[in-house]
């Protein structure tokens, strides 16, 4: 049994734990916050920003002569109301409520905060109403009445990178090197195929990111999409890359430098410790692993409850209780493979006949049956006979499409460049602990 996940060394010591740079020039700087807004250019696929205003500044305010104030809008308010508290004439309101547009303005919720600008003559200058975050409705006065109009913030994509070394659970080295709990999860999903998070990461192996990240007027708002990402493993024999395509609707997949689909027909494993060690530290959970051979099946530890995915699609053909397996389901699956899960403490909402889509949650991990331990026996059968899940080489899903194969050669052939250049080097203790 490989015992990678128990490492008690994982908190003492952070070696090379990788640090935000800013993406295409690696200069290493300290925080997120920090990062220089330049523009980087990258070929890559244009995310749906909106529009280029991203001033939300007040308009000229001569000689400071206006007075700002700023009105919460409590219950049973309406723009009357709460203009009146700032004195406000009754004819600006009416006036305002007589503009085509007006329900923009006068719309408000019960918290909404306004800010009124009136000149020294109580004269209504003007309103800002923040929608929402990106989405703001002013209201100016011009010399042929009041205008309302909105104005719309930029969301603004910069490209970091990050690196990290495995020496414990890796969610906890991704945490180090700066991602975020989605970053952590899609690298997780887009790799679950092709490399196995339980028996195949060993300290010392590596990882690369290049993925964006989402700001509001300087605000970090969160990750996007990770648009490349390597893990080195095998003492660095072997490295897994993958590579985003997308287009205007979303992420189509991701695809190695070859082109080939990182998605296979059935996942690595039923149990997905990635999410698992993001809520356990290593000490306190490791999963137990029996081999395959003693019982023609593999065994996952857990703990109680953790959710079961069902590995492909299929159908459910069982769903019962048996002296050996305790509650275990069966699941038929194209063709001649069939996969089992046994010891379930209960049942996930799918029923004995219904299609289950890769991944879905169909069971709780348990003790039920001839089991010692809250674990999973998982069986993977291929034309009923008990084949090792953890040796066969599942079919993969369709390359990258015809149409975006030019483009894709281009983009990843960039990102692989730019994956080769981070190192530890160009990424710094982020934290040592
Ligand atoms: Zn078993």
């Amino acid at each position: 049994m490989k015992n990678w996940l128990k490492s008690s060394s994982l908190t003492k010591f952070a070696l090379s734990i990788a640090i935000f740079g800013t993406a295409m020039s690696f200069i290493p700087s300290i925080s997120v916050a920090n990062l220089p807004l330049e523009t980087t250019t990258l070929p890559l696929p244009e995310i749906n920003d909106t529009n280029t205003d991203t001033s939300l500044k007040a308009k000229a305010n001569p000689d400071n002569q206006w007075h700002e104030h700023t009105i919460k809008i409590k219950k049973n308010d309406s723009l009357s109301t709460a203009l009146d508290r700032v004195n406000v004439s009754a004819t600006t309101t009416y006036n305002i409520s007589r503009l085509k547009n007006s329900n923009l303005i006068t719309n408000l919720r019960v918290g909404d905060k306004l800010t009124v600008w009136v000149d020294k003559d109580a004269k209504l200058q003007k309103i800002l109403y923040p929608k929402t975050k990106t989405l703001t409705y002013e209201l100016v006065k011009t010399d042929s009445g009041y205008k309302i109009h909105e104005k719309k913030s930029a969301i603004e994509i910069r490209t970091e990178t990050a690196y990290g070394t495995i020496n414990g659970a890796f969610y906890l080295a991704a945490k180090r090197a700066g991602l975020s709990a989605k970053s952590i999860m899609q690298l997780a999903d887009m790799f679950a195929w092709d490399i196995d998070f339980i028996r195949e990461l060993r300290k010392g192996d590596t990882f690369k990111v290049i993925y964006e990240t989402r700001y509001l007027n300087g605000e970090y708002l969160g990750d996007g999409d990770i648009l490349a990402a390597q893990i080195t493993t095998n003492k660095g024999k072997e490295k897994h890359n993958a590579f985003i395509l997308r287009d205007k609707k979303g992420i189509i997949g991701f695809y190695n430098e070859k082109g080939k689909n990182l998605k296979k027909a059935f996942l690595r494993n039923p149990v997905d410790y990635v999410r698992i060690t993001s809520k356990f530290t290593p000490k306190r959970f490791h999963p137990i692993l029996k081999k395959w051979r003693s019982h023609r099946g593999v065994d996952y530890g857990g703990p109680l409850n953790t959710p079961i995915h069902v590995t492909g699609n299929g159908k459910i053909i069982q769903r019962g209780k048996a002296r050996g397996y305790g509650n275990y389901i069966k699941v038929q699956h194209a063709g001649k493979y069939m996969t089992v899960y046994g010891h379930l403490n209960k049942f996930g909402k799918y029923k004995k006949g219904q299609f289950v889509k890769q991944g879905d949650v169909i069971g709780y991990m348990g003790k039920t049956g001839l089991a010692t331990g809250v674990h999973l026996h998982y069986e993977f059968r291929v034309n009923n006979k008990h084949v090792d899940p953890l040796k066969i080489k599942f079919p993969a899903a369709g390359p990258v499409p015809k149409k975006y194969r030019t483009e894709f050669k281009q983009k990843s052939h960039f990102l692989l460049t730019q994956l080769d250049r981070i190192d530890s080097k160009t990424h710094f203790a982020r934290n040592f602990e």
